[in-house]
């Protein structure tokens, strides 16, 4: 059984977003046309309380893009993005949600990040997709949205780690590139912990 998982394909990561992606909103289109071709999607969002410690405004006299240090953890300081509840949180505009079976919620502990779509930044709490998978059968994860070289590879690591087959779609992702080839470097990372990088039309 092969599912889809969409990360993060909300407003606040497109281009025009608080924590725009460059050409974000260029996957709607791609990753509309892979929908009908999984018969489970689920969408991962990114959905934080206004006091969240990734926002760099809730640290006195710290710049987006500082690292901290949390509970022993780096912490990379971002703008404020995808508070819950609000525009910028919600999934972009076109993309097909009706074909979306499943939501899932990360990053809502205000004590903690989730890159991954599966554990929080530390692995203390699960968002309960490894089991929602597991329950449906599936072995096949397919990975699509933004960011290829955050939230799209740390939830590559934990699937594989979970023991998912896992194939990156390239042209269903996008990165942020905060250091030149970020992106080609987390497809390495990927195949190199024995995930597959594909191409929307081998899927
Ligand atoms: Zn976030």
């Amino acid at each position: 059984m092969k599912a889809l998982l969409i990360v993060d394909m909300q407003n606040d990561f497109m281009p025009q977003g608080a924590l725009g992606v460059a050409h974000a909103d260029e996957l709607i289109q791609v990753i509309n046309s892979l929908i009908p071709k999984f018969k489970l999607v689920i969408a991962s969002l990114d959905w934080h309380p206004e006091d969240h410690v990734s926002f760099a405004a809730n640290h006195r006299g710290k710049k987006v893009g500082e690292t901290i240090e949390v509970d022993g953890q780096e912490q990379i300081l971002w703008p404020i993005h995808c508070v819950k509840d609000t525009f910028g949180a919600q999934l972009v505009h076109g993309l097909n949600k009706e074909g979306i079976h499943k939501n899932i919620y990360k990053g809502v502990d205000k004590k903690i990040d989730s890159y991954s779509a599966f554990f929080d930044n530390r692995r203390l709490n699960e968002t309960g997709l490894g089991k929602y998978l597991k329950d449906h059968k599936v072995t096949d994860i397919y990975l699509a949205g933004v960011a290829t070289d955050y939230c799209v590879l740390y939830s590559a690591f934990d699937a594989i780690d979970l023991g998912f087959s896992v194939h990156l779609i390239t042209d269903a992702c996008k990165a942020i590139n905060l250091h030149p080839k970020d992106e080609e470097h987390a497809w390495e990372a990927i195949a190199a912990k024995g995930g597959s990088i594909v191409h929307s039309s081998d899927v």
